[in-house]
């Protein structure tokens, strides 16, 4: 945990915009995982937050990693370049999934010395994976229900259940290896259900191959989703935890592999925002404040990942209702439309916590404005 007059402190010291990555909230966010789901392998999804420094620390706690592109794969390489040939491929082999489900041909050319497992959700991906990366092991996305998740995923990914088999039938007329079935139940799922009905899913895939005679399939991906902690309304991990176990443990043999890809859940509560007011204006009665981060920075979350993170001061005094917005000349760039704050003045800095995924992973240089500087504490 870093406090407040801390994260005021390296404000002041490093500059505005300033990222912050409290690398002991990342090792305290993997231990609970694995606390709690003890069965699951957890695969760190790179996308939430490629900070090499972050992949880095995750690996020395023994994470395993979800990539989606070749420059992702590459930070996490980074971390066994130092290994044997030997070793770095059973490494690779054994904690990394690349489970971006539709792959350019080149990067499944590149991928393929690597003997991956990768995820398809499609006859066409099938063909090319047959073409261009015949070593890799597959793993099916399958469509499941994103109800109630603030970020869908279904509509643009999986197969649905109806034609899974046939897929994973057509893999294996093709000469590849289905390994099992990945899904994502929707990013920051509150709703437990979706897990229990993916599983369920799952389990009658598993069933309806066996009885059509692919008998080869010994791993589930549970995919992200895992709600990070943004209010008090979000239910305890544990209790998403005892709902997954109980539901894995009822629907499948003991022997077979699980594994997941938290990526909100791992970084979100490591990352804070430092920004500073650099204007302020009455309009419409209302007070308006500009700070030097906004939504093609640090708060790109807002419009990308439907996600709000209040500001708040560190000075005290009496509150009125205010918007925040950003530093560029686009309207869009709104961080909030209601935040209340005390009396603050050009210069003063204010902060969001909870800030860590899927916000300065996609900020933007527009407008001539670099994303904020990255300090990295407790490393
Ligand atoms: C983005 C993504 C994840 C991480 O999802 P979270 O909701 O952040 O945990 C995991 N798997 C896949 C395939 C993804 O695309």
């Amino acid at each position: 945990m870093i406090t407040k007059a801390q994260l005021q402190k390296l404000g002041r010291l490093h500059g505005t915009p300033l990222f912050v990555v409290d690398h002991e909230a990342l090792r305290g966010n993997y231990r609970e995982f694995k606390r709690y789901l003890p069965r699951v392998q957890a695969y760190y999804a790179v996308k939430a937050e490629p900070l090499p420094e972050i992949v880095e620390t995750l690996y020395k706690a023994g994470a395993s990693f979800d990539v989606a592109s070749m420059p992702e794969f590459r930070i996490v390489h980074e971390n066994i370049k130092h290994l044997s040939a030997k070793k770095r491929q059973d490494w690779i082999w054994d904690k990394i999934i690349y489970a971006n489900p539709t792959k350019p041909a080149d990067t499944l050319q590149k991928l393929n010395r690597y003997k991956p497992l990768v995820t398809f959700d499609s006859f066409e991906e099938i063909k090319k994976i047959r073409q261009y990366a015949p070593n890799a092991g597959l793993a099916l996305r399958l469509q499941v229900p994103n109800t109630g998740a603030m970020v869908e995923l279904s509509s643009k990914f999986g197969a649905a259940p109806g034609e899974a088999v046939d897929m994973i039938l057509a893999a294996d007329k093709a000469g590849l290896t289905v390994e099992g079935i990945s899904f994502h139940v929707g990013s920051q799922t509150t709703n437990f259900d979706n897990y229990v009905q993916a599983l369920s899913l799952t389990a009658s895939v598993f069933k309806e191959a066996k009885d059509r005679g692919y008998t080869k399939m010994n791993l589930i991906d549970i995919g992200g989703g895992f709600p990070a902690p943004y209010d008090a309304s979000v239910k305890p991990f544990k209790e998403l935890a005892k709902v997954i176990n109980t539901e894995i443990d009822r629907l499948f043999p003991k022997d077979i592999q699980i594994l997941a890809e938290p990526g909100r859940y791992m970084v979100a509560s490591a990352g804070y925002a430092v920004s500073k007011v650099i204007g302020k204006a009455v309009r419409g009665g209302k007070m308006c404040y500009y700070i030097n981060d906004g939504v093609y920075h640090t708060y790109s979350g807002v419009i990308f990942d439907h996600c709000k993170y209040p500001i708040k001061a560190f000075k005290r005094g009496p509150t009125q209702m205010c918007s925040v917005f950003g530093p560029t000349c686009d309207a869009l760039d709104v961080v909030s439309m209601a935040e209340n704050l005390p009396n603050l003045e050009r210069d003063d800095l204010v902060y969001s916590v909870n800030i860590g995924a899927y916000s300065h992973a996609s900020a933007t240089f527009f407008n001539g404005f670099p994303p904020a500087t990255v300090v990295h504490v407790n490393q």
